[in-house]
């Protein structure tokens, strides 16, 4: 296992929409183990693979918050199927340093996915855990934080990170 790289934006790679994938291969096993690392290291609740540079439809993410009991998930080719009311809560990404964004969601989701074993399996989540699950979707549609914001907040963050560039490199 091992930790990777999280690319943060605005790498193209975060943009892009993320192919679906067709094999269960050994690649994306390990793929899977790494991202799954590279989260807890982060440490972060979830992780979509285009963050770690690869674009295939592959997430991560441990819905339980209590830092003692850890229960990854690791979900190919996730979809919502279903999806109704509505929660918002302040989300961070891994992708996006120093933002928090309050957006809007639907307050549960159905996904279907598969496992790492190839397994269909439809997750019912609410609250929380759906949020985090439509946030790593999104990562899989080049879809990030930043895109819910407001053109001149977005503009303010584009400052920020600028500025902040500029200070690492003197
Ligand atoms: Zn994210």
């Amino acid at each position: 296992m091992a930790v990777l790289e999280i690319f943060k934006y605005p790498a193209p790679v975060l943009k892009r929409p993320a192919k679906p994938v067709d094999q269960i291969s050994p690649e994306l096993l390990q793929l899977i183990d790494d991202m799954i690392e590279t989260m807890y290291a982060a440490p972060g609740v979830g992780l979509a693979a285009p963050q770690v540079g690869r674009s295939c439809r592959v997430i991560v993410f441990d819905a339980n918050r209590d830092e003692s009991e850890r229960s990854p998930m690791a979900l190919i080719n996730p979809e919502i199927i279903f999806a109704e009311g509505e929660f918002c809560m302040e989300e961070g990404c891994l992708s996006a340093p120093e933002l928090n964004v309050e957006i809007k969601r639907k307050g549960q989701v159905k996904v279907k996915a598969l496992t790492r074993e190839g397994k269909e399996v439809i997750i019912e989540a609410k609250e929380f855990p759906a949020v985090l699950l439509q946030h790593e979707i999104d990562h899989l549609d080049g879809k990030l934080i930043i895109d819910y914001l407001s053109g001149l907040k977005r503009s303010l963050y584009k400052r920020k990170l600028k500025r902040k560039e500029e200070k690492e490199k003197n």
